[in-house]
């Protein structure tokens, strides 16, 4: 609760000034200007530019500088009331399955030029069409996961560069998720597409033949824990945000020249960390007041731990992965697919 503190020892955290500082709003202490500012940022309709001609500041007119330390020190500008937070969470994700539902799906299309395109315009298809192979549906449940992940709030602080490294080490896993959770919340065990398309490739029967169970577990594991747990709707948006947004998985060094994410500025990476955590709360808070006192805790454990189950189902994905690279199988991936392994 914020508290009003006349003590000039105080500093305010993010531009250290002494006067008018609040204590504890947000859980910083912050001086009126620094807290006004952090209110009002994310609703900002201009672009965040650094105007300074010297050093970079968080004390001056530069709402770049005091961003940057606001995102340093970890302070919540994504703060919302939970009923907003999950209507916003809502409406992201009806748009998304509309496109889903709705869409053609686009010509095969790498990240880089998908991001590049901007926002992507989806060309209408009847919802009843289910007529489209396992590679197109693939490509549309990606394409519509990366639309869905361009509307974080904290996206529109990064750069065009930032936004696409985020993207990229996320992404799929998302997108794993989102399919298990349609094919769970249309009474599937296991992960389908509209129609009863089979979420492999056709030609890759033969090598599904031969290593069944290791389809079988990617097919079912996952949704298997979701029927286990009941998940709620809001417990699926939320753990959405927190695979989207795992800070340790986007600062996770590069297989190639194991640099860690190169593209990503301090800034950046502290704006998704505190996205993270504050996610994080809101999902022990919704289990809080939603299970009994002894349970919740229990309730949270569980939830989270659905997250390592997806790391699995990844982990077996990428196994197939190496299956299909073999000239001999024949299978093509799309380039949203490839690209992510
Ligand atoms: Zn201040
Ligand atoms: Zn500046």
């Amino acid at each position: 609760m914020a508290e009003r503190n006349r003590n000039m020892a105080i500093a305010c955290e993010v531009c250290g000034t002494a006067d008018n500082v609040i204590m504890f709003y947000r859980r910083k202490n912050l001086c009126n200007r620094c807290k006004q500012f952090s209110r009002r940022i994310t609703k900002a309709t201009t672009p965040i530019v650094c105007n300074c001609t010297g050093e970079c500041s968080p004390s001056g007119t530069c709402r770049e500088g005091r961003l940057a330390k606001c995102a340093e020190i970890g302070l919540n500008i994504f703060d919302e009331k939970l009923e907003k937070l999950f209507k916003n969470l809502m409406d992201w994700n009806e748009r998304r399955l509309f496109n889903f539902t709705n869409s053609q799906p686009t010509e095969d299309l790498s990240l880089e030029e998908i991001m590049n395109r901007g926002t992507i315009e989806f060309t209408e298809r009847s919802p009843s069409d289910h007529n489209l192979t396992s590679h197109q549906w693939a490509s549309l449940q990606n394409i519509t996961t990366i639309e869905f992940m361009k509307g974080f709030h904290f996206v529109k602080f990064l750069n065009p560069e930032e936004t696409t490294a985020f993207i990229k080490k996320t992404y799929f896993k998302t997108t794993i998720f989102f399919m298990a959770m349609a094919s769970f919340q249309s009474n599937r065990d296991s992960m389908i597409f509209p129609g009863n398309k089979d979420v492999f490739p056709e030609e890759s029967v033969d090598i599904q033949q031969r290593h069944d169970k290791l389809f079988k577990r990617i097919r079912c594991l996952l949704i298997s824990k979701f029927i286990e747990f009941r998940v709620t709707k809001e417990e699926f948006l939320l753990l959405s945000v927190l695979i989207s947004c795992d800070p340790n998985i986007i600062m996770e060094p590069n297989s190639d020249d194991g640099s860690t994410n190169p593209n990503l500025t301090k800034k950046g990476m502290n704006l998704i960390r505190t996205y993270y955590n504050f996610h994080q709360v809101v999902l022990m808070d919704y289990c809080r007041k939603n299970y009994k006192l002894n349970y919740w805790p229990n309730r949270l454990q569980k939830l989270l731990s659905l997250i390592l189950v997806l790391i699995d189902t990844m982990g077996d994905l990428g196994k197939t992965h190496s299956l299909f690279q073999f000239v001999e199988s024949g299978v093509k991936l799309n380039k949203l697919v490839d690209d992510f392994f």
